[in-house]
Formats: C-alpha cells, structure tokens, sequence
C-alpha cells in the first residue's frame, strides 16, 4: 500500500463517504458462505476469504509472506467473545488489486466484517504486509516503514469506523515488514474533529512522517543485505519520535528472523 491509488484518497476525506451508499454492496452473508481457509494468503481472485487463526500466527504468516510474496494483500483481524462467551479470532481479507507495491482497501467489507463476525467486546486491527520488493525503484525505506498513504489508510478506516458503523471499540492499523510490525493508532479525539481540523491535520503529519523515516533510513547502505536488528533499531527510533506526537501513537516490535 505504498502507492496507495490516489483516486480512493479523496473519498477519504470527504463528509459525502459517510453519507453516501457504497458502489458494491456485499450481501450480508457473503463473508461467511465458504469454509474458513487454513492459513492466510494473498488472495488474486475477486472475492474476499476469512479464517480463524489467533494474532500471532496470523501475523507470523505475514512475515513470511513478507519475505516471499510478490505482492500486498490486507486483512481485518477482530477478536472477541461469542454467543457462549468463548474469545474467538477471525481474519477477513480485505485486500482488492494486490501489486508489488500496494493494495487497495475494500473499506465496505471491512465495516461488513464486524457485523458478520457476531463477536461481542471486539478488539479491531486492519493489516497489511510489505514485500521485500522486487521493484529497484523501492528501497528498504518503502519496504520496512508505514508510507504516508498508510497513515491515511488508518485515520480514513477509524473515522469511518467511528462515525459511519458507530464502532468504539479498541482500533489500530498494523504493518507487518519483512522484519517485524508497526502498529499506529489515533487519538479518539481525532474522530471527533471535523473534516477542515482533519485535513490540515494529516497533511502536516504525513510531511513530518516523510521527512523522518527518509532521513533515519540510509537506503544504500542497507538494501538487499540482512540487516534486520539495525532495520529494528531504526524503526524503533522512528516509532518512538513520532509517538511524541499526541493524536498518532506509532509502536514497533521486532519478531523472530524468518530468513
Ligand atoms: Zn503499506
């Protein structure tokens, strides 16, 4: 999602998105007519998969998608109780046009995601990976931290979620890297201001986001080599400067080499 396609951006923003009828509604029961897949992929037919596989291992077989795909998918993951009170967890994809370099959100089945899951006291997280690209173009940089169309895609999903579904309940956005995950969250106060406050907001905060990971990256020095504890040590370093800033908490957790 690092070139996340501009036309879907300013829908965004908009106060119409909460107003408006989405062009493809799912019918309710879509999401739950097939058998639950066993792992998680990245899915190149039209219509979205869920499966039951707690976060860790969920986010573990990002990693290794991470490593091997060559291409980015997004899922929704909620966890919750059941009917019995049994916590349950479920991973919707959510991904449309998978590429090397980004993947579209299919937003409507996110929303549709929760009221199909049937879960109670839900915990919300959306997900991407980042492949190692393949792409010359991109460097470790794009590769190992959330782009600026990221942050967009996690302030866009928890006001809509907010707002248009009512939804609030804990929520983040999560990037698993080939070397460990980044997890962003706003501020509730966020949701809460109008679109003109928003705006001027995220374009000051994306500048900020910009400046620093490319500063703090030295991509030549560390592309295409393994550098995964000094690619951590970085990610760290920018997580804990951004999460200074009061309404975008950033964190980044190593996980377990998968090479
Ligand atoms: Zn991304």
């Amino acid at each position: 999602m690092r070139k996340f396609t501009i036309k879907k951006i300013p829908v965004l923003i908009s106060i119409i998105i909460f107003t408006a009828t989405f062009a493809r509604e799912l019918c309710a029961d879509e999401l739950e007519k097939d058998q639950p897949a066993k792992q998680l992929f990245v899915n190149k037919s039209g219509k979205h998969y869920y499966a039951k596989i707690d976060r860790s291992t969920g986010e573990g077989q990002l990693q290794i998608l991470a490593h091997k795909s060559d291409r980015e998918e997004a899922w929704v993951y909620i966890e919750g109780d059941d009917t019995k009170g049994n916590q349950t967890t479920l991973w919707y994809e959510v991904g449309e046009n998978s590429r090397s370099a980004f993947a579209d959100i299919d937003f409507n089945a996110v929303g549709l995601s929760i009221k199909e899951s049937r879960l109670h006291n839900i915990t919300v997280s959306l997900y991407h990976f980042h492949p190692k690209s393949n792409d010359p173009t991109q460097g470790v940089t794009a590769t190992e931290t959330p782009s600026p169309p990221d942050i967009k895609a996690l302030f866009f999903c928890a006001r809509l979620l907010s707002i248009k579904h009512n939804y609030k309940g804990p929520f983040d956005s999560r990037i698993v890297t080939p070397t460990g995950v980044y997890t962003m969250q706003d501020s509730a106060e966020v949701n809460r201001w109008d679109d003109k406050q928003f705006i001027e907001y995220e374009s000051t905060l994306y500048e900020t986001w910009e400046r620093l990971r490319s500063n703090l990256f030295d991509v030549g020095k560390y592309r295409g080599a393994d550098k995964s504890d000094k690619i951590a040590d970085i990610n760290n370093e920018i997580a804990q400067i951004m999460t200074k800033e009061p309404h975008f908490i950033v964190t980044f957790r190593k996980l377990p080499n998968k090479n």
